[in-house]
């Protein structure tokens, strides 16, 4: 009889755990769904980088002479990097000095004062036209008069409007790398900051690129200059989707935990995007990314922590970009 009786309690243990099991599983799955979601409504952002039309306009506003004046000065210097990586850094320089504008609150149109964030309303139908979604009002310190702030999401207006925060600064200067013919990423990580990385083809590899710091291949830049701890930083662009945080997440104790997804269904959701992305490619032009994709793994492996090489003075530096008291609250003022 004891016997029976072990079995019955050895099978309802059974039961029990794989009721459990089954229970975590269906709930991880559950829990991810909106964070698939968004992985794939952020997969469609650089897509807007492969309209011709739109590179073509892009690059009538490109000082073109002096942009390839500076990049072939550059390589006579220094020929470890190729006249287009360059290009694209003497592209960060012109962008951020000549091109566009931070805002962090407007100056009053009225009477020159210091204005703040007041909150939001509805775009006019002109501002959702140009891919502006949310429309902030900022009001004068000083005489109290409102302003509309939208915030476009489409390059097309950021390329006659130049103003905005990082969200508007990589968004267009990711279609100027494109539209000088370089192959271009956007990267988007979940603690709310997004920049930029092209593929050099000269060092086979792809290059950390922030337009708002002028910052030109300091992946470590944000760990260890501004201090800020992330969990995500996703690459997306007309090539797929890729899970590169080993090069901007080098210590894990400065890591936030990754919980939004398991890291199997993130694996799958980015192989779907990349999938599908690369659908259309022939069998050798998906043969060649696919060595790229090894190869950047392999890249990824020789960043392990203890293994990793010092950073350089660039990379120890706080955020540039965004008043004091904004990058403070955002934990990227360098105070570790
Ligand atoms: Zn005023």
């Amino acid at each position: 009889m004891a016997t029976t009786a072990d079995s019955w309690l050895r099978d309802i243990g059974l039961i029990y755990r794989r009721t459990i099991s089954q229970r975590r599983s269906m709930s991880a799955s559950a829990d991810s769904a909106p964070f698939i979601r968004q992985l794939q409504n952020l997969s469609h952002v650089p897509m807007i980088y492969e309209d011709v039309e739109l590179l073509d306009y892009a690059l009538e506003i490109l000082p073109l002479q002096d942009l390839y004046a500076e990049a072939e000065d550059l390589y006579e210097k220094d020929k470890s990097w190729s006249t287009q990586d360059y290009l694209i850094r003497a592209l960060l320089k012109w962008f951020r000095n000549s091109f566009f504008v931070w805002v962090n609150a407007l100056k009053c149109t009225r009477c020159s004062s210091e204005s703040n964030v007041v909150g939001s309303t509805q775009p006019t139908p002109d501002e959702l036209r140009d891919g502006a979604h949310r429309v902030e009002i900022h009001e004068c310190k000083s005489c109290q008069h409102r302003m509309r702030f939208p915030r476009y999401d489409h390059p097309r207006k950021l390329l006659t409007f130049r103003k905005g925060r990082c969200g508007e600064w990589a968004n267009c200067f990711g279609l100027l790398c494109r539209a000088l013919g370089s192959r271009t990423r956007w990267i988007w990580n979940a603690e709310d900051h997004v920049w930029t990385e092209v593929y050099s083809d000269a060092q086979k590899r792809w290059i950390h690129a922030d337009v708002c710091e002028t910052a030109w291949d300091q992946p470590r830049l944000y760990e260890e200059g501004w201090g800020k701890k992330m969990s995500y930083v996703i690459a997306f662009s007309a090539e797929g989707a890729k899970d590169v945080t080993k090069r901007y997440v080098r210590v894990p104790e400065k890591a936030i935990h990754r919980t939004k997804i398991s890291e199997t269904e993130l694996g799958v959701a980015l192989r779907n995007i990349t999938t599908s992305r690369r659908a259309s490619l022939s069998p050798q032009e998906r043969a060649s990314l696919e060595s790229e994709d090894k190869d950047e793994i392999k890249e990824f492996v020789t960043y392990i922590y203890g293994m990793s090489v010092a950073t350089s003075s660039e990379e120890n530096r706080p955020r540039e970009t965004g008043a004091g008291e904004w990058t403070r609250v955002r934990g990227e003022d360098g105070a570790h």
